[in-house]
């Protein structure tokens, strides 16, 4: 925790110094400068846990598709899926949704923190940056990248995981803040230095405006701060996974649970493993989907790390024998392009793809 008897005590020097970098160094990102409420929400909700380069090849498609909360409202969800397929933690987009549909149902954005915060999938980090850069009010935000700051600056090695480091990163930061009178540049500014020069591992103090300033640079060991957490070993769950294509080679997909991980997505058929599948298991896999095949073919194994464990899929190409007819709505022969498809099926069909195209 930040020692709460600490309060910036340069006056206005830092922040002025702060907003005349950012003023001068900020990238020109398509949702910047916006004040339209849906535009920065949108952008906040892509940039959850996601890396600015990646939200920029799914924002603009997405806002053209959803340009208001009633279009994405009205929207089927597999659309919504289709349009966050890979840009992962899937409940991001169907809490938008629902927020979405609540906001158009009300006719009104929420102005405050406190009523942002009421909506599904706005913690408090969104919820202060969302009343801040639309509406302006005083409220400091700290993501991960705030809080590797704040630790630099203090020299505190303070967990950026921690929801009470996260929550007195924001209270530190509320001074200078309120000092600055422009809540949206100085939160934009703060997160903008955490993402490009504050970075993760050594930072680049050379181009920092707030290098006089910084205690952890004056330790010559800033990127001893934050507290680093040690790498988790992920958890293994193997599944034996299975391409059965109907005779215009479109692949069998099955729709996953409407809750829970990956809802509502759909993927290939498959069968939780222990151990790398014999000929025999895979066989009495597909059996267990009510599928059969003439021939099994290895085609390879596809992983794919999640939070909190590594899907090992052991692809098997089903060749031949009777295919069923599929009359059930999470049942489907489709061409993957038409529905949003998880990221370890979707490249597990690539791979098969191309494995049958070098035969
Ligand atoms: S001087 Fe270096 S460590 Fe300190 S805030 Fe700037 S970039 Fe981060």
């Amino acid at each position: 925790m930040i020692d709460p008897t600490l309060r910036p005590s340069a006056g206005f020097a830092a922040e002025k110094r702060l907003l005349a970098w950012y003023d001068a160094n900020k990238r020109a990102l398509p949702w910047r400068g916006s004040s339209d409420p849906w535009a920065v929400w949108v952008s906040e909700t892509m940039l959850q846990q996601t890396r600015v380069e990646t939200v920029l090849d799914y924002y603009g498609p997405f806002m053209k598709r959803f340009p208001t909360p009633a279009a994405l409202a009205k929207a089927p969800l597999d659309d919504a899926l289709k349009a966050w397929e890979g840009l992962g933690y899937y409940s991001r987009i169907r809490n938008l949704k629902s927020a979405a549909e609540r906001v158009a149902a009300s006719g009104a954005y929420p102005r405050t923190a406190t009523q942002w915060a009421l909506l599904p999938g706005v913690g408090p980090y969104t919820a202060a940056a969302l009343a801040s850069i639309v509406a302006g009010e005083p409220e400091p935000v700290a993501d991960g990248n705030v809080v590797r700051v704040v630790a630099r600056l203090r020299a505190e090695r303070l967990d950026p995981h921690d929801p009470r480091d996260r929550a007195a990163s924001a209270d530190w930061l509320r001074p200078a803040l309120l000092r600055t009178g422009d809540p949206a540049r100085f939160n934009q500014a703060v997160m903008e230095l955490g993402e490009t020069v504050c970075i993760p591992g050594p930072p680049r103090c050379e181009a920092c405006p707030l290098a006089g300033a910084c205690r952890g640079r004056a330790t010559g060991r800033p990127d001893d701060f934050p507290k680093k957490r040690p790498p988790k070993e992920l958890p293994e769950r193997r599944f034996a996974a299975f391409v059965v294509r109907d005779a215009k080679g479109r692949p069998l997909l099955f729709r996953r649970p409407a809750d829970g991980l990956l809802a509502g997505l759909w993927e290939l058929p498959m069968v939780a493993v222990r151990h790398s599948p014999s000929v025999a298991d895979a066989r009495r896999a597909l059996d267990s989907l009510g599928l059969a095949a003439d021939e099994l073919r290895p085609l390879g194994d596809i992983r794919h790390d999640f939070t909190h464990f590594r899907q090992i899929l052991h692809l098997w190409d089903a060749v031949g024998g009777p295919r069923p007819s599929v009359r059930r709505a999470d049942r489907r022969y489709a061409d993957p392009a038409t529905l949003p498809v998880a990221t370890a099926s979707r490249r597990a069909l690539e791979f098969a793809s191309a494995a049958r195209s070098a035969h």
